[in-house]
């Protein structure tokens, strides 16, 4: 087991670690967020036949050439055909038929004059009346080609497509209710320690609530896996075993505080009983050095011992846990964004580890501003729920100046969000 490792070295080896999960089969309409483990072939031509984009009449471009707004083409309307319908025979040269939106283009016709470069004249001797055109159409105007969208045999989605509503759509216009998709990690949260109560307990005498279990489900389900919380197990080794016990049988185990140095921290030697070969202990971060990373041998889950304070386990469960989950699932963007960000005051730190500095982060303009969202301590949540990034203070480097461009880590997509609508 190595230990005190760089943070870039713990990705590589927790990602290393993290195996595509199989395929299941779900109903299309629910997934949404799922990466498809199947190509998607069509077995229809959409649209399935040459249509009407428009309102308007079906015609024969050649006759209207030298057609304008002051020397309209008249012409009898000789049927009607809506969406839905079909011509009930072939156009003939000097005709036109009703048409709307959607509805199939006649035989003989090949392009659509829009309603509002016509006038009808209902009081005419054909049984629809007669229409002035009153523009000279390209040939095809207005019409929506057979398979301009999908084509028959067409591979419409790969493997590996990450499924958004318009993905759905598709699959529906395709009669898919079906689809193959990577299953979603399931995970098993841990909490340990004696001060630490559930939410509707009573926290006096010095207790506090394990606020991580709530925290760690919901970053769980943000990335898209189902997580369980086992809720809390005392300082003992035996109490601790036997609470871990009940997560062998999920993907991942994450567990949260017990895992650095001192008198009461069980989870270490409880996890290697249980079988887990641990690969590290120890990252040069802060928030969160204390983090053990392993795997229950032989193909139990991967196990993250995350560290207690709740700062230090949001984080480290930022950068280590929500990648993987992420490439069990079969994503292939597995890391937040980074941006570069001004920095609004002078930060300095001792060389060794890399901070992740809580920022709140704003738009100026094209550019982004950061600023510390104030104490840094890793027992301090509230720097999280005011922060919209984390900024990298690399290893080594002892000083950023204020005014200087740094990278963030953009946890909170909605900066990206605008008050202003676009038009
Ligand atoms: P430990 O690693 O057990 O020494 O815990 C470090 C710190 O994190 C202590 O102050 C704990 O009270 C706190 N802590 C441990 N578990 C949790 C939890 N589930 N939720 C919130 N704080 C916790
Ligand atoms: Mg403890």
């Amino acid at each position: 087991m190595r230990e005190g490792i760089l943070v870039g070295e713990a990705i590589r080896v927790v990602l290393g670690e993290a195996r595509l999960l199989p395929a299941e089969t779900i109903a299309a309409s629910e997934a949404l967020g799922r990466v498809l483990a199947e190509p998607v072939a069509s077995g229809r031509t959409l649209p399935p036949a040459d249509c009407s984009a428009m309102d308007g009449y079906a015609v024969r471009a050649t006759d209207l050439a030298g057609a304008g707004a002051d020397a309209p083409v008249r012409l009898p309307v000789v049927f009607e055909v809506a969406a839905g319908g079909q011509g009930e025979r072939r156009l003939e040269a000097g005709e036109a038929a009703r048409i709307f939106t959607g509805a199939p283009l006649p035989e003989g016709a090949d392009t659509v004059v829009r309603q509002e470069d016509t006038e009808a004249h209902l009081e005419a001797s054909a049984p629809l009346g007669d229409v002035d055109l009153r523009v000279a159409p390209v040939q095809g105007d207005n019409v929506r080609e057979a398979g301009e969208d999908v084509r028959d045999g067409d591979e419409v989605l790969g493997p590996g497509a990450l499924l958004a509503p318009p993905h759905l759509g598709m699959l529906a216009s395709l009669g898919r209710t079906l689809v193959r998709v990577h299953r979603r990690p399931q995970v098993a949260i841990a909490s340990s320690g004696d001060e630490l109560v559930e939410a509707d307990q009573d926290p006096s005498g010095g207790r506090i609530v394990a606020s991580n279990g709530t925290t760690l489900v919901a970053q769980c389900s943000e990335a898209g896996a189902r997580a369980r919380n086992l809720g809390i197990a005392a300082d003992t080794p035996e109490a601790l075993e036997a609470h871990l016990r009940a997560g062998l049988v999920s993907d991942v185990l994450v567990t949260s505080a017990g895992v650095s140095v001192g008198d009461h921290d069980h989870v270490r030697p409880v996890l290697e009983k249980l079988g887990c070969r641990l690969q590290f202990w120890g990252v040069r971060m802060k928030p969160g050095y204390p983090l053990a990373f392993g795997r229950i041998e032989p193909d139990g889950p991967l196990v993250f011992g995350l560290p207690g304070n709740p700062v230090s386990a949001t984080v480290t469960f930022e950068q280590f846990v929500r990648p993987v989950l992420l490439k069990m699932a079969g994503h292939r963007r597995l890391f937040r964004p980074v941006v570069e960000a001004r920095v609004a005051e002078t930060l300095t730190k001792q060389p060794g580890r890399m901070h992740f500095v809580r920022v709140a982060l704003s738009r100026r303009g094209a550019e982004y501003a950061a600023r510390s969202t104030g104490n840094q301590s890793s027992g301090v949540l509230r720097s999280m729920t005011e922060a919209q990034g984390l900024l990298l203070f690399p290893a080594e480097a002892e000083r950023i100046e204020a005014g200087s461009l740094a990278r963030v880590q953009v946890l909170d997509g909605a900066v990206l969000a605008s008050d202003e609508p676009v038009a």
